[in-house]
């Protein structure tokens, strides 16, 4: 037997200010996002926003439903609209913001699981890392740059092979 061992590499910001202005943008652009969320039920807004690599700008937010699964997340929201309107680009770089009605969003929001599958397929056929910034509403920022950091045993379409 042996111990497999997988790590990541996660950048701290304590602002986003700290980013570049391009990512600051995109930081900006998923807040603006999180005000169209609809979240009646967990009252928990979160806005995505992804940075083409033709400098096209798409954003998302998270859509809730009364019966709960229906809804769907704000990153899928967006990746699946660009998957849609954009379907021969990649995502370059993925924003996350989420913000409460009912508390202050200190730590830095990670996406779901299905999300990062989503994110997973998306870089896998886009040939290219993706770099995820997640965010919070003080403004501290972890980011990583390809899905690997944040999901590194992916099923993926190898897995359908023999
Ligand atoms: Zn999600």
């Amino acid at each position: 037997m042996q111990v497999l061992k997988f790590t990541s590499q996660v950048e701290e910001y304590n602002h986003y200010l700290e980013l570049n202005l391009e990512e600051q943008k995109l930081i900006e652009s998923a807040m603006g996002a999180a005000k169209n969320a609809y979240a009646p039920y967990s009252k928990f807004s979160v806005g995505s926003a992804l940075l083409l690599n033709d400098g096209t700008i798409v954003t998302g937010s998270n859509q809730e439903n009364v019966a709960y699964p229906s809804g769907l997340c704000a990153e899928r929201t967006a990746m699946f609209w660009a998957g849609a309107n954009h379907p021969d680009k990649h995502i370059v770089t993925l924003a996350i913001f989420a913000e409460s009605e009912d508390f202050v969003v200190e730590k830095p929001v990670y996406p779901c699981g299905s999300c990062r599958q989503v994110m997973s397929e998306y870089e896998r056929i886009g040939k290219h890392p993706m770099r995820i910034l997640m965010s919070s509403a003080t403004g501290k920022v972890h980011a990583v740059n390809g899905l690997i950091n944040i999901l590194p045993v992916a099923f993926d379409a190898d897995n359908l092979k023999r």
